[in-house]
């Protein structure tokens, strides 16, 4: 799309220091001007009487002046101009604070529109500081609905809105291009897009402006989805490494139990993928316990038989550990060599696990993201796998897969969001649901409870951890502050161990030790050796101490649903009986009511819509680590029917015409959007 020549500057009243304050607004074009939407409005457009204004209503009145301004000085600093104005319906005081310029510009006898908030006491009206247009001359502030900008220094809600309807004005044909297909515009009801970008700012009513946010909002998630399904179409033509359809049965043969019908579905379509000759882009995404590893160990197997290398990256040193554990268990018997790489080996070990696997000796490589530093060289890289993809910036998804040719690649999350949000977050790929637990797997009870329960909780523990259980105790994690949080996790522990149960073995663990000391930690509370582990999150993901049955979480409140569901989810995985406490510390009854909606609810997606309704998308856009363009006007946690329609109309559209071809205008829009996220 051309931009008129000069673009922003070239609109009146927008000099050098304004087109940079707007900059700070993330404004640079005249299109970014003109999708520069308000935030709010305000309906300026009834015109009352005086009779009918209530106290403390904003409202808008047409009414003569009938005295003449008086300009006093209170005190030092303080300028008041007082008139009175009235109309068939009363009269009213208006109170003007340090504007003295308003003596000069009202005249006694003349009338105007007025807006802004009536008081009333003892049956006197007044208004202060009422934004004001002379008879004839409204339309601007008054007399219609005002839309409302977020601002910054320097720019003026009237400077904004003037410099809008000039940009609006000049846009013309070329900026304001329909990129919305005839048949699609039609099937949704919405309206064009000159109307919708004029009515956005300037609407003749409430309901003008929804109908234009509607339309505006349907474009922009359809433009995202066009954008995210067309790379997906990219992605799939490039080739990979086939490996070939191998039988699962000797590796299923080789398990400790039977796979659930989900896992199988996730492993049969990856291999699939992987045999297709095309790369495989996939998620499996399942919620917490249900068995994701295993299908990662058979996707990796699966490669092997190839003669492929698989890497797996995992967000922390303990899952790194963990994984590495539980590989070899897994497929070491199947003749897989698996080694470790991570931060705060020693370098002779892991020059040792880098030989073996440049010359291939070493088939599956399981670390952190130490596994993506320069040395790190593999023979024959095929599958590249992330662990709680979530957790890692889709730039080190990246890196991982440039160790290969175009390697395969998987990646797995137990962050269960709702479908249409996983195709915006991982949109260039395919998506495996795990739906089903392993059987036996029995609810985890939960409780929310104040700190009057403390004794009770604490007897609650002493028993668990007599019949042999194991009890983990989470402190909250506020990124700003460590340091206190440390301390909080530091003192509960002491507490615990010195004074609550001296005769338990109480242990510490959190980001900050020394990675032999979290192994310490961990490698004794998974012997069973400890009872109790006092901990930050560092063990919300991925931990499995099947022993385990008791999770206390203090300061619950302070944690969103779906991260007290992770942490819900180190409980429960063996044989026992397991329930989770939640201790809120603060708050009022929003989070009380949050806390007990964790003790209803078991199933992570419904968990994570709760979430996503009560505190929106942010947690997984707030980030922008996604590389996804920041939305103007849409929001995808109110937006999920929208956005599921948009990406219908963008996979049919995109199978009709996969280049866009017949869409220019479109094709456009998609294009900039890339262009946008790069810079
Ligand atoms: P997550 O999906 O949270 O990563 P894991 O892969 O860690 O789950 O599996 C959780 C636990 O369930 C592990 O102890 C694993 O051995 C066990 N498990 C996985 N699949 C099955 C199954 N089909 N039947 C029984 N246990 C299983
Ligand atoms: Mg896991």
């Amino acid at each position: 799309m051309t931009e008129p020549s000069g673009g922003i500057r070239f609109i009146k009243g927008i000099g050098e220091q304004r087109a940079r304050a707007l900059e700070k607004l993330g404004i640079f074009t005249l299109y970014d001007l003109v999708s520069y939407f308000p935030r709010d409005y305000q309906d300026r457009s009834a015109v009352k009487t005086l009779d009918a204004v209530a106290d403390g209503e904003a409202a808008c009145v047409r009414a003569l002046v009938i005295s003449s301004p008086v300009l006093s000085r209170v005190r030092k600093g303080m300028e008041l101009v007082k008139f009175r104005i009235a109309d068939s319906g009363g009269a009213a005081n208006v109170t003007y604070f340090n504007q003295s310029y308003v003596k000069n510009s009202i005249k006694r006898g003349e009338t105007y529109s007025f807006y802004g908030k009536f008081t009333k006491s003892g049956g006197r009206l007044e208004i202060l500081n009422p934004v004001f247009e002379k008879e004839g001359a409204e339309g601007e502030s008054t007399g219609r609905i005002v839309p409302i900008y977020r601002l910054t220094e320097g720019i003026s809600q009237k400077v904004l809105s003037r410099a809008i309807a000039q940009g609006l004005t000049v846009a013309g044909e070329e900026l304001l291009r329909e990129t919305l297909p005839p048949g699609v515009r039609d099937k949704y009801g919405l309206i064009d897009v000159k109307k919708a970008y004029n009515d956005i700012h300037f609407p003749a009513s409430m309901a003008e402006a929804e109908k234009a946010r509607e339309r505006l909002v349907f474009e922009e998630l359809f433009v995202l989805a066009c954008a995210l399904g067309s790379m997906k179409l990219r992605e799939r033509e490039k080739a990979a490494r086939r490996i070939s359809q191998v039988d699962m049965d000797e590796f299923y043969g080789s398990l400790p139990f039977a796979l659930t019908g989900a896992q199988k579905r996730a492993i049969g379509q990856a291999v699939a993928d992987m045999a297709s000759g095309r790369a495989m882009n996939r998620l499996v995404q399942g919620d917490v316990g249900s068995g994701k590893t295993v299908v990662a160990a058979a996707c990796a197997w699966a490669a092997f038989k190839s003669g492929f290398q698989t890497a797996f990256m995992a967000p922390t040193e303990l899952l790194a550990d963990q994984h590495h554990a539980t590989f070899i268990k897994l497929l070491s018997p199947l003749g897989i060599k698996t080694v470790l790489l991570k931060g705060g080996m020693t370098a002779s070990r892991r020059r040792e696990a880098c030989g073996l696997l440049e010359s291939g000796e070493a088939h599956l490589a399981v670390g952190t993201h130490a596994l993506l530093s320069e040395g790190v060289r593999f023979k024959s890289l095929a599958l590249a796998i992330t662990d709680e993809q979530h957790r890692f910036g889709v730039r080190q998804r990246a890196a991982l897969s440039e160790k290969a040719e175009r390697p395969h690649v998987l990646v797995m999350s137990a962050t269960p969001i709702p479908r249409t949000l996983a195709l915006i977050i991982y949109g260039d790929l395919d998506v495996s649901i795990i739906n089903e637990l392993p059987p036996g797997r029995r609810k985890v009870e939960t409780y929310a409870v104040g700190e009057d329960m403390r004794g009770r909780i604490n007897n609650f523990i002493r028993r668990l951890v007599g019949e042999g259980r194991q009890v983990y105790v989470v402190c909250p994690m506020i990124e700003e502050n460590e340091a206190v949080d440390l301390q909080s996790a530091t003192e509960l522990y002491l507490k615990l161990k010195n004074e609550v149960f001296p005769d338990f073995k109480v242990a510490l663990l959190h980001g900050k030790m020394k990675a032999a000391e979290k192994e310490a930690a961990m490698s004794s509370f998974i012997s069973g050796e400890t009872n109790i582990l006092v901990s930050t999150t560092v063990i919300e993901v991925g931990v499995d101490v099947p022993n385990a049955a008791l999770m206390v979480v203090e300061n619950a409140e302070r944690f969103g649903l779906s991260q007290l569901h992770q942490l819900r989810g180190r409980v429960g995985r063996g044989a026992y009986k397991s329930y989770c406490v939640l201790f809120k510390g603060s708050g009022g009854e929003a989070a009380s009511a949050r806390l007990e909606a964790m003790t209803k609810l078991s199933d992570g997606f419904k968990i994570a819509e709760e979430d996503l309704k009560i505190r929106g998308p942010g947690d997984f856009f707030g980030s922008r680590q996604h590389g996804l363009p920041e939305l103007k006007i849409a929001d995808l946690g109110s937006s999920l029917d929208v956005l599921s329609w948009a990406q219908a109309e963008a996979e049919e559209l995109l199978s009709r015409d996969p280049e866009l071809s017949g869409f220019p205008a479109l094709k456009d829009r998609v294009a900039r959007l890339f262009d946008a996220k790069l810079s």
